[in-house]
């Protein structure tokens, strides 16, 4: 039950299992038409509430929360979909800040050696406010890429790439005028990023990674790894040669998907178990075990450098939607994380995706308080990080006689597994597609 804070509302002192066995129906509320929209209007037991109605569970954008968060009173079992100032993380110059002020603090406590995980993100300078420090390195490296994005907007909007100075110069002079125009409206933050020029190519053509993790709780960190995700296509071969040419440079599925040789039916996705499939068939088992540990390190750093900022309010959980990019050395690099990942399907592998993410995630929300609060697989998710390192020791049957395995995520379980020998018989495709889907 959520109302307005000054209707001085007090809750009813039940026990959070009592009160869920009380609650005949979960009343929710989005703003959200998508797959969302879908999957919550069919969840059994669930109604849909409009207007001012009381809600159980609101799937926010975070624009109302923005604005009303702190002005209402919210029961003990009462979720909603972000963490109140998520922005530290989901915005490009906060997120590089925390990362900076992180990686100080772990060499300073745990030595450069440590300090050195964090090294997943392109150097990176918030504009106009470190414009003096972006030259200095500039200068250093004449003649390489860099990427200039608005700190808060998505979708590739106002990206550009830029070799010269100049055409920052006209940026700032830009910003400048319009600033001066409308003394009210602040010049708009970007970071001035350094560009992946060696991104890994598939048939030629740039992607990246999305892939999302659930947090249920920043104190202590409790995060849950999605096994599935995509990688997004760019629909043209890439080349260092025209850097204005956003179908070549930018992912998105928005910017992609208005090219002219975008194919609606096929659109610009491999879902991630087959971009595994084919990085293990030209590289091994290995360096694709090693790729994917190096993701999950991604993850859980930054998770671990907004944990003390974030503020850590029992109500909230975020599904994180995580951009990686890989490059030839098959190195993953953060690229930033979406707090309100896209929820629309762009095909019908897409919407299947997304509502069994959706689907899933409600399951570990758990508004219907049936977990124990022990498990460690729920659908598609995996418990990554539960106030430290979450070990596996279920999983598929051992049949290769190496004995159980131990693994931070299933990302990285399967990659074990691939090793086995039993990989390539007829059963293993089953296993494999049983154990990306398995229901615990
Ligand atoms: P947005 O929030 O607008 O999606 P992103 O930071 O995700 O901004 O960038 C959009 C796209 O631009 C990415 O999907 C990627 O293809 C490309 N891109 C962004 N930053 C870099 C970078 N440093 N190097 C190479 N490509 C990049």
């Amino acid at each position: 039950m959520s109302r307005p804070k000054n209707q001085n509302y007090k809750g009813h002192g039940l026990s959070k299992g009592k009160e869920r066995e009380q609650r005949a129906s979960i009343r929710f509320k989005t703003t959200l038409m998508n797959t969302l929209m879908d999957v919550l209007r069919h969840r059994p037991g669930w109604v849909e509430v409009k207007d001012e109605g009381e809600w159980d569970f609101y799937w926010c954008d975070v624009s109302w929360l923005r604005e009303n968060f702190d002005h209402t009173y919210m029961d003990e079992h009462v979720r909603i979909s972000h963490f109140r100032n998520h922005y530290e993380l989901t915005r490009k110059n906060y997120m590089v800040k925390n990362l900076k002020r992180f990686r100080k603090q772990l060499e300073r406590e745990a030595g450069k050696l440590e300090a050195a995980k964090c090294d997943f993100f392109p150097k990176t300078f918030e504009m106009p406010c470190e414009y003096h420090l972006f030259v200095e390195e500039f200068r250093k490296n004449p003649g390489i890429t860099w990427i200039m994005k608005p700190v808060a907007r998505s979708q590739g909007k106002g990206i550009f790439l830029f070799r010269r100075l100049k055409d920052i110069m006209d940026w700032r002079k830009d910003a400048r005028s319009s600033d001066d125009q409308k003394d009210e409206i602040p010049v708009e933050n970007y970071v001035a990023q350094r560009y992946i020029e060696n991104p890994y190519l598939i048939g030629g053509r740039k992607f990246d990674l999305r892939v999302y993790v659930l947090v249920m709780s920043y104190i202590p960190l409790r995060a849950w790894l999605y096994r599935d995700g995509f990688a997004r296509f760019s629909n043209t071969r890439f080349t260092l040669s025209s850097i204005d040419d956003q179908y070549v440079h930018l992912t998105n599925v928005a910017v992609q998907k208005t090219s002219p040789d975008y194919h609606p039916k096929k659109g610009c996705k491999w879902m991630l178990q087959r971009f595994r499939q084919y990085l293990a068939s030209k590289h091994g088992p290995e360096a694709v075990e090693t790729l994917f540990s190096d993701m999950d390190n991604i993850f859980v750093k930054s998770l671990q450098s907004v944990q003390k900022v974030i503020i850590s309010d029992k109500h909230c959980f975020e599904l994180y939607g995580y951009d990686i990019l890989i490059d030839q050395t098959l190195k993953p690099w953060l690229l930033e994380v979406n707090a309100s990942p896209s929820l629309t399907a762009s095909s019908q592998e897409d919407y299947e995706l997304k509502t069994c993410l959706l689907e899933d995630t409600l399951h570990v929300v758990d508004m219907e308080a049936r977990l124990t609060g022990r498990e460690k697989r729920v659908g598609g998710f995996d418990l990554m990080w539960n106030d430290g390192p979450v070990s596996r020791e279920e999983g598929p049957p051992d049949l290769s006689g190496m004995g159980n395995f131990v693994a931070n995520t299933h990302l990285v379980g399967c990659f074990l597994n691939l090793k086995r020998p039993w990989i390539g018989t007829p059963g293993w495709l089953s296993w494999l597609s049983s154990c990306l889907r398995l229901r615990s």
